[in-house]
């Protein structure tokens, strides 16, 4: 592992990928996909096959193609670059991350039981606790960046953990190598939500987790201008099954939100190391803030899981969460800001300012929030790709503002 001092300079990332047209960096793959050009025509860009619907050639006759909702050559070239991204050999492309999110809860029967992260996004809390609980699955949230926790809340009809790492909001990370190993003993998957830090920096079937779930609306796209959800894995038993899912949930993403986020995925890595790179100098100046408490994000040495990290991915990211000293700070920072926009979300070039307790984590119930650690007084900021001065700036005159 070279020098933290380096992260974010040229070969920390310089991680391969099988492409259909070779063994090559990942910075290359994200800008050819799995298609270096579309055969027929040469196109460069990846045509948008906006139809529903494929002619048949004659009776049990098919182009391969036949009905979007399951299967799209727009979607069909993103998937493959997905899988191929996360060094997987299956990817599905669903409308949402919680559309994937959905069609995965589907692997599962009533009576089956999962261990999810406690700290989480608030939709997968709802998703889970309000819907699939009443379909006779059960769920315990633990905190799963302590491992024992995880196997104390194991039980014999377990079949699934579900993680997210680094955690949304409180940065906290999950040992997926341990995580894996615990529920294959007992036959069950492993589940990571990856959106935090991209195939980019993270690559979680490499660490032995099953399924990798994303919300691609996030890094993957870029923009926000899009929403997409994926899920890839390698596991041939549980192909059928997930092919099925997605036919069925029918959140399937449409060929032009596919090429949209194809075009988002060519610029994946600059975006990455310009977001990580631009984090740095944010958490650093943030942690000195009179008005700021306490700062979180996985790049700071003293970050509790700092090593853990480093050993299971190959950034940090640009998410950082932070407590303001005082509550009352919190309306003020929030409409003083004028470079940075107030808004749900993360992971785009622009630099978006979140407040978890009524928006992205709303839906979980207070004293699990609270347990978690989310709470009135908590900040998150996705540090987009502009220029770290200006956006320094911009938070020094909102505080400054709001003396
Ligand atoms: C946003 C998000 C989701 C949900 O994805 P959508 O595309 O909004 O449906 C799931 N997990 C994480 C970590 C997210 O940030």
């Amino acid at each position: 592992m070279p020098d933290p001092k380096d992260i974010g300079e040229t070969d920390y990332c310089n991680i391969s990928c099988n492409s259909p047209y070779g063994k090559l960096s990942m910075r290359t793959v994200t800008v050819h996909g799995a298609t270096l050009f579309e055969p027929k025509t040469g196109a460069i860009s990846t045509p948008i096959y906006q139809s529903s619907t494929f002619r048949h050639p004659g009776l049990y006759e098919t182009t391969g193609f036949d009905y979007s909702r399951g299967i799209n050559p727009t979607r069909m070239e993103l998937e493959k670059t997905i899988a191929i991204l996360e060094h997987g050999k299956y990817g599905l492309a669903f409308a949402t991350g919680m559309g994937a999110i959905s069609s995965i809860i589907k692997l599962f029967k009533p009576g089956d039981h999962l261990v999810v992260s406690e700290d989480l996004y608030g939709g997968t809390y709802r998703l889970f606790n309000e819907y699939y609980a009443r379909y006779g699955l059960s769920f315990s949230w633990v905190d799963t960046s302590d491992i024992s926790m995880v196997e104390e809340s194991l039980r014999p009809e377990t079949r699934a953990i579900f993680i997210e790492t680094p955690s949304n909001p409180m940065m906290k990370i999950t040992d997926i190598r341990r995580c894996a190993e615990i529920i294959h003993k007992r036959g069950g998957i492993l589940i990571t939500d990856n959106t935090f830090l991209s195939p980019y920096y993270q690559n979680p079937l490499d660490l032995g987790s099953d399924l990798v779930v994303h919300s691609g609306t996030k890094y993957l796209a870029g923009h926000n201008d899009t929403l997409a959800g994926f899920v890839a894995h390698s596991r041939d038993d549980l192909a059928d099954a997930m092919i099925n899912s997605q036919k069925s949930e029918g959140a399937s993403l449409s060929p032009f939100d596919a090429w949209l986020t194809l075009r988002g995925i060519k610029t994946l890595s600059v975006r990455m190391e310009r977001h990580e790179k631009n984090a740095r100098p944010i958490a650093c100046w943030l942690r000195e803030h009179k008005r700021v408490e306490k700062v979180f994000y996985t790049g700071f040495e003293d970050h509790p899981q700092y090593s853990l990290s480093r050993s299971q991915a190959r950034g940090f990211g640009g998410m950082i969460s932070f407590y303001l000293k005082d509550k009352a700070d919190v309306p003020r920072l929030l409409k003083n800001v004028s470079l940075i926009l107030f808004a749900e979300s993360l992971g785009g070039v622009e630099t978006l300012l979140t407040y978890p307790l009524v928006q992205t984590h709303g839906a979980i119930p207070e004293a699990m929030r609270l347990s978690a650690g989310v709470n009135d007084r908590l900040i998150r900021l996705s540090v987009g790709i502009e220029d770290a001065e200006d956006l320094i700036a911009d938070l020094d005159n909102a505080f400054y503002k709001s003396e």
